[in-house]
């Protein structure tokens, strides 16, 4: 299925949305990797902070210990020689030096798996996860449910009106949507959909 070979390593890449399992599908690839006997190992951006510490939980609680850390550079510090397979979660909170770092893994023959957002709330590419998906071997882009109408969604809608690029949150703050239910930048960036409403409409007698 995968064309990992024998003698390199290669980089993969789940993207897409929130809510579209891209955390699920992250650990089901590590966890059949722990199956098959090979070291593994877990890292995640420091920022995020939902739910758990030092885990990767995706939102239907799949979870995978995870080690934490602030800086691309430090997950090449901290990968141990003999692992195999290095994953990497919520990869969009990292700068662009994650890219070398993946190209850097990879080379050593390590197979590498990330996940991230490809867009951020107004629609835009998040951090470096257009580079991302362009050194890699193989991109997996998973879509939600669009919680307006059913649709297959590839956006992440926010639903309170700051235009902060990181709002840590989920189900409270974030819904999945189709291109078009979106609404680039939340609520409050939308121009008005209606006038407003019309003074003294209580008469109904022909005007003089
Ligand atoms: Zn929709």
């Amino acid at each position: 299925m995968h064309p990992r070979n024998a003698w390199g390593g290669w980089i993969e890449v789940v993207t897409g949305c929130m809510f579209s399992g891209k955390s699920e599908e992250l650990i089901k690839r590590l966890r059949r990797a722990i199956i098959a006997r090979q070291r593994v190992q877990v890292f995640k951006a420091e920022l995020d902070d939902r739910y758990a510490t030092g885990q990767v939980v995706s939102h239907s609680r799949w979870r995978l210990e995870a080690e934490r850390v602030r800086t691309a550079r430090e997950i090449v510090d901290r990968v141990d020689p003999r692992t195999d397979v290095v994953g990497i979660d919520e990869a969009q909170f990292f700068d662009g030096e994650i890219v070398a770092v993946c190209t850097h893994l990879a080379n050593l023959g390590k197979r590498v798996v990330v996940a991230g957002l490809d867009m951020d709330f107004r629609g835009q590419p998040f951090g470096p996860m257009p580079q991302l998906l362009t050194i890699a071997e193989e991109v997996e882009k998973a879509h939600a449910i669009c919680a307006r109408c059913g649709a297959p969604a590839s956006f992440t809608q926010r639903l309170t009106a700051t235009q902060e690029q990181v709002v840590v949150g989920a189900a409270d703050v974030y819904e999945a949507r189709c291109r078009r239910c979106f609404e680039p930048g939340g609520p409050a960036a939308q121009p008005e959909l209606y006038p407003p409403e019309e003074e003294e409409a209580d008469s109904l007698e022909p005007a003089p």
